[in-house]
């Protein structure tokens, strides 16, 4: 409401002041009555008092003067007796006591001589009973003695009632020797009075009259000038003039309250324009939680206008359990009566969607200091709380496979740490991330992942929950077990879903996983712990050949400590010479020649002795140092075969084993040629034994590369062939010469199973122009097997163990019967 409408509602009040002027009129006329009627009272009675004394005193003179000359005759004449002397004074003097008494109404009046002791004349109502001496308490017997005239009030013999009565001394010779009176009756001065009174009222009523009807008419004109007046406060613009009719005091209201009304309404100007620019919305409440003002912004925000919301609650449209938490805030606020801030709730809007607030009230009280309300603000903070939750995703979600990430797995532990009952934590890196990261791409990489992470969630049961922890790995959370036996399912079907070929950019890549375990609370108590134990665990795994499942055990710090220990060691062995390579020949099964040999190395520690490569490479390629010891390899091979080549060995191949993480170096091709120059012996000599799992990478580098080589005469085999599954489309496309069968089928190629692999293996090497060598031949019922499938060369225990380089010569002088393909 607006200070300037109030100010009109209290003039409406003040109007019926009439009603007031009236009474206040009357009053001050009552007033003004008694204030005169007292006044009147004592005024009357003096003038009264007065008047009576005056025309006593003229009465007594009168008198006085009548009896000059002959008075004092009749006082002295001794010849006459007192009664006479009364008689006849009366009889000269009665008349004009009469006279007197007829043209003086309600007078009293008469004489006194002193030597005759006697009234001797008076009236009214003569009689001569009443010529007799006055009392001798009377009051005039004062004038003989101060020989003034005398005012008295007093009882009256002559009267017979109480008078108000003037004495007037006669006097001769300076002798007093009677008086005269004037007197009226008290009960006729009254009567006197009561005539004035009369009149006076009568002429008060008069007054009192006009006083109304004036006040009256000042009145109505006042309220007629106050409702122009209020009329004119109504209009917006007023022009000078019809301001001039006013009163200057009311002008000078107006000026006032035009003044303050600007103000006002510049501030009110100033408030909506706040509103306006604010992102939030005004709004105040009664007690009751119902709006009753809302800023046209709610608009904006609720979908609704304000006019719609106003009067109903403002928990309205909220959502439950929203709803109750703030209609009991709002009643403590209200208890309280504070101010409150911030507080979060969700409503619906107009379109139905739930929007997110936040709201600032503070609470309104009246003039008597009662509160009768709230008014605040609101603003939407949806943006903020989807900016929230994106920040919340960011911090505890993985962004690649939208898994909970490593901060998430910390309180989860954590949670799990503190419930108390045994939980199994399984670390899981995968096998050929890297290698597919590298070699393919990153995009390859990544899909990898995601394909991998959802077919893992999909697997997961009752309350187990899995984690990216970095890079390649995974932390899948496993519990409600009482024994770890009754896990062997669920890992089960982890390797199993692991195990799923992967299909990307059409390439079905082998996935594969090393898994490590730590169970709570017998392998850690703190997260920390189990996750490093898994980890170690998960490395065992690696470490031994990689795709299976290793619980941890306490051991395994030693055997990862010696590892390092080892990787160390290696470097230093590259200094030191303590490596060697040996050769192992490779026969052709149909002539039995030797037609190459495959370059093998060792290592003699100095301390710990001979150390299977099985062991090391895998070191050194986790360590960094298989391109160092690689290229070492590779250099002493060519330096053999070039020195064989010098002292006549012709005619064969030295066949020498890469690293994947050698082949996956840019400049490979590069090295190697640089290495085959360094030795000057010609390529056609050297064999590149590459395994199945550098093939299965990025496949338009690797063909890059093999053809490269292929091109500079390089002889390439597939190592290992069998254990990738690697598809023959895939397979037909690599520039390559031959396939060497893995030595796990061979071992067992007398089985059904795994005849019919090597069978195939062969016949679809010779439909694709592949020479195939079959590993590990220890028997010559495989040889002859694998002769009847028509496998070209062999290489194994059954002819040759790998040999030291002098050996070699020796046995190739020996046979000399040497042939290349
Ligand atoms: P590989 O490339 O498959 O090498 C053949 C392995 O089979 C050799 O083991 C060899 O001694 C063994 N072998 C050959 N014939 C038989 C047989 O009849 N029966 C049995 N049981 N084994 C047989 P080795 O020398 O211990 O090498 C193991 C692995 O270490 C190699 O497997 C290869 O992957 C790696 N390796 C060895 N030397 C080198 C090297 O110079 N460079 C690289 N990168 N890796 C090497
Ligand atoms: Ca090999
Ligand atoms: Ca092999």
């Amino acid at each position: 409401m607006f200070p300037v409408e109030s100010v009109f509602k209290r003039n409406e009040e003040n109007l019926s002041v009439k009603k007031k002027i009236y009474w206040l009129t009357i009053l001050l006329v009552s007033l003004t009555i008694i204030i005169t009627f007292i006044f009147n009272i004592y005024y009357t009675w003096q003038k009264t008092l007065d008047d009576r004394y005056k025309e006593t005193t003229a009465v007594a003179n009168l008198l006085d003067q009548s009896l000059q000359g002959s008075f004092d005759d009749y006082i002295l004449d001794s010849s006459i007796s007192k009664e006479e002397k009364i008689s006849q004074l009366n009889t000269k003097l009665q008349p004009f006591v009469d006279d007197i008494i007829i043209s003086f109404e309600n007078f009293g009046t008469g004489y006194y001589v002193k030597n005759l002791q006697s009234i001797v004349a008076f009236g009214p109502n003569f009689s001569q009973d009443g010529l007799i001496d006055i009392k001798l308490s009377s009051d005039a017997r004062i004038v003989y003695e101060t020989k003034k005239p005398l005012k008295f009030y007093n009882y009256s013999q002559t009267r017979d009632g109480y008078v108000v009565a003037t004495i007037l001394p006669i006097i001769r010779d300076g002798e007093v020797i009677g008086h005269t009176w004037s007197n009226v009756l008290l009960d006729d001065l009254f009567t006197y009075f009561q005539k004035d009174i009369l009149a006076m009222f009568g002429i008060l009523f008069l007054m009192l009259l006009i006083a109304l009807v004036g006040s009256s008419m000042i009145t109505n004109q006042y309220i007629k000038q106050l409702k122009d007046f209020r009329g004119l406060l109504r209009q917006s613009k007023v022009s000078k003039k019809s301001l001039r009719k006013f009163p200057q005091e009311l002008i000078e209201i107006y000026t006032e309250v035009t003044t303050s009304r600007e103000m006002i309404m510049e501030s009110e100007k100033r408030f909506r324009d706040v509103v306006t620019a604010f992102d939030e919305f005004v709004w105040e409440t009664d007690l009751d939680g119902n709006y009753t003002y809302l800023s046209d912004r709610v608009k904006s925000i609720l979908g609704y206008s304000a006019k719609e919301l106003i009067g109903k609650s403002t928990f309205a449209h909220m959502e439950a359990p929203n709803n109750e938490i703030i209609a009991h805030y709002y009643k403590e606020a209200i208890e309280k009566k504070i101010t409150f801030r911030n507080i979060h709730f969700a409503k619906k809007n107009a379109m139905g969607d739930i929007i997110y607030l936040s709201c600032n009230g503070v609470p309104i009280f009246n003039e008597d200091n009662h509160l009768i309300g709230y008014r605040g603000a609101t603003r939407d903070v949806s943006l903020e709380k989807k900016h929230e939750k994106e920040i919340h995703l960011l911090a505890y979600y993985d962004q690649i496979t939208m898994l909970p990430n490593r901060t998430m797995l910390m309180k989860q532990i954590q949670l799990l740490i503190d419930k108390n009952k045994p939980f199994a934590l399984l670390f899981l890196d995968l096998d050929q991330f890297k290698s597919i990261n590298d070699s393919i791409n990153h995009t390859a990489g990544d899909t990898l992942l995601k394909i991998t992470a959802s077919r893992l969630k999909e697997q997961l049961v009752e309350n187990d929950q899995i984690f990216r922890f970095g890079g390649d790995e995974f932390i899948i959370t496993l519990t409600n077990f009482k024994t770890t036996e009754e896990l062997t399912p669920r890992i089960q079907s982890i390797i199993d879903t692991l195990g799923m070929p992967v299909k990307i950019k059409n390439i079905h890549l082998f996935n594969t996983g090393s898994i490590g375990i730590s169970v709570y609370p017998q392998h850690g108590t703190t997260a920390e712990v189990l996750i490093k134990n898994a980890d170690m665990a998960m490395f065992k795994s690696k470490a031994n050949g990689r795709n299976q499942v290793t619980f941890y055990s306490i051991g395994f710090e030693n055997e990862i400590t010696e590892s390092f220990a080892l990787a160390n060691d290696l470097k230093e062995a590259l200094g030191t010479n303590q490596f060697v390579l040996n050769y192992q020949p490779q026969i052709d099964l149909t002539t039995g020649e030797i037609i190459g040999a495959e370059a093998l190395i060792r290592w003699y520690h100095p301390s710990k002795g001979f150390i299977s490569p099985e062991k090391f490479i895998r070191i050194a390629e986790e360590h960094g140092h298989i391109i160092e010891l690689g290229n070492w390899i590779l250099n002493q091979a060519c330096a053999d075969r070039k020195k064989w080549l010098n002292a006549g060995l012709d005619k064969f191949r030295v066949a020498v084993n890469i690293s994947i993480k050698q082949f996956e170096q840019p400049n490979f091709v590069e090295q190697v040629l640089a290495i085959l120059r360094q030795s000057e012996l010609s390529s056609q000599y050297v064999e590149l034994e590459i395994t199945e799992g550098v093939a299965m990478a990025e496949p338009e580098i690797v063909i890059e590369k093999l053809q490269q080589l292929k091109d500079h005469n390089l002889y390439i085999s597939i190592d290992d062939f069998g254990m990738g599954y690697s598809s023959l489309n895939y397979l037909k496309r690599l520039p390559i010469h031959q396939l060497k069968i893995d030595r796990s089928f061979v071992m067992d190629i007398e089985q059904k199973n795994d005849f019919a692999i090597v069978q195939s293996i062969i016949t679809m090497a010779h439909s694709l122009d592949l020479n195939v060598v079959a590993e590990g031949v220890e028997t010559e019922q495989q040889a002859t097997i694998l002769r009847s499938l028509e496998c070209g060369i062999a290489q194994g225990y059954h002819y040759f163990k790998p040999m030291p380089e002098v050996d070699l010569v020796e046995i190739l002088h020996q046979n000399k019967v040497l042939h290349v393909n």
